[in-house]
């Protein structure tokens, strides 16, 4: 099937009432057939639901469509992008190791890397996505992620995917890209060598800012990479957590399995079935709506690059932008989604275009139908210091938009007037 028949079919075979939406199974609990069937659920004898925190029906939709449309083997749904991105992290690593991860990320992936990890003795190491040989240097044996952002958010200097892949594999590394803002419909990490996908579905997904959640999606045959590599010795060797089990001797994707059994078991970054509900919505319209942002970021962007008070434009559907060949490469039909930056004289400056512009409103979010203007370096990126700031892509005069879904002209028209008050 492809993508825009996924989108709105995949996971879902209806129900004994046959209702043509997927209902909402609003409940913490499930009711057991009897103590046996109770026990064979725990044991894993049988697989069904339990309880909300591991698994729902309607999470299992999501989740379900979700992997079909990355093109994974299973995936696995949390309360928000940020979990998600934890959960990755806290399935692999343990004290003593690291973590190696793309300067050019998300603000909150770059804090929980640098410092809420390292209260758990796990030290994030960064790389310069634009540089992946830096990896050689970084990897050790202790080394248990490389991560990075498809597009980065919001420096949008775009991953050579086949090579950090490359590199990866030569270290029997597990290699995760955080996919939110390409989207499951503009690029498929997995084809390219990902191992995982992470996502906030936040943003792109949801489509309309109405949820906050999170995907973890683990591509076909992880296994094998998993099996008898030293690196991944808990996932070889008996979990005393759950009497024993060993989640390479299952039939079933083995990050996920885990993610479920002992991380949303111990932790518990479930999403709620109605956000899962509202998530299923955002992705029947996820592929035609990609197509919109893409042309419409494109329109904003060619008119910004040739604005005299803009220094420059990022934004990698733009032939002069330096991440093009990799947009072309990686991305559906060259399409680069809806989120682009572009640099102004000075912090105060962004701040006074931030505060003129009528449709794109001041928030701190992206991929809603709704345009957005975000001052990162006083919001966002708040935390990092200048240094931090220009290493991450961030310079104190940049403006991120996120464009939506409104009539191009009438957004190219609020940021002249913004740009010329
Ligand atoms: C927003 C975002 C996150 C965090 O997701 P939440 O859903 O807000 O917790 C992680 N990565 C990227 C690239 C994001 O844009």
């Amino acid at each position: 099937m492809k993508e825009k028949t996924i989108a709105v079919h995949a996971g879902y075979e209806g129900n004994e009432f046959g209702t043509m939406a997927v209902p909402i199974y609003q409940t913490t609990a499930y009711e057991f057939r009897d103590a046996e069937h109770a026990a064979n659920l725990f044991e894993l004898k049988e697989l069904g639901n339990i309880y909300t925190r591991l698994m729902n029906p309607t999470t299992d939709v999501f989740e379900k469509r979700f992997a079909a449309l990355e093109g994974g083997a299973a995936a696995i749904a949390t309360a928000s992008g940020a979990a998600a991105v934890f959960y990755a992290f806290a399935n692999v690593a343990e004290a003593g190791d690291n973590i190696v991860v793309a300067k050019q990320a998300y603000g909150g992936t770059l804090t929980l890397a640098a410092h809420t990890l390292r209260r758990f003795g796990i030290e994030g190491r960064f790389f310069d996505v634009r540089r992946p040989e830096e990896l050689e240097g970084m990897i050790d044996e202790r080394t248990k992620m490389i991560f990075f952002e498809v597009i980065p958010n919001p420096s949008l200097v775009m991953a050579d995917i086949a090579r950090l892949s490359e590199i990866a594999r030569a270290h029997g590394v597990m290699l995760c890209a955080d996919n939110t803002v390409a989207s499951a419909a503009l690029c498929h990490p997995l084809k390219h060598g990902a191992d995982l996908v992470v996502h906030s579905t936040s943003k792109y997904t949801t489509g309309q800012g109405l949820a906050l959640g999170g995907m973890i999606v683990e591509r076909e045959g992880l296994v094998d990479l998993i099996r008898g590599n030293d690196r991944y010795a808990h996932f070889n060797e008996p979990d005393p957590s759950y009497h024993g089990l060993v989640y390479t001797e299952l039939p079933l994707p083995p990050f996920t399995l885990r993610t479920r059994l002992a991380l949303l078991r111990d932790l518990g970054g479930t999403p709620s079935p109605f956000n899962s509900w509202l998530h299923i919505q955002g992705l029947e319209t996820l592929p035609i709506r990609m197509e919109q942002h893409s042309r419409g970021a494109l329109a904003v962007a060619e008119f910004l690059a040739a604005h005299p008070k803009v220094r420059r434009v990022n934004y990698p559907g733009l032939p002069s932008d330096p991440s093009y060949p990799l947009a072309q490469k990686y991305l559906k039909e060259g399409m680069a989604s809806g989120l682009l930056s572009f640099e102004v004289g000075s912090r105060e400056e962004a701040q006074r275009i931030a505060d003129s512009t009528k449709i794109f409103k001041l928030v701190v979010n992206i991929g809603d139908s709704k345009s957005i203007i975000t001052h990162p370096a006083s919001t966002t990126h708040q935390q990092l210091s200048a240094e931090e700031l220009e290493a991450a892509g961030v310079p104190e005069g940049l403006i991120r938009l996120s464009v939506g879904l409104e009539d191009p002209e009438d957004l190219i028209e609020d940021l002249r007037q913004a740009l010329e008050a």
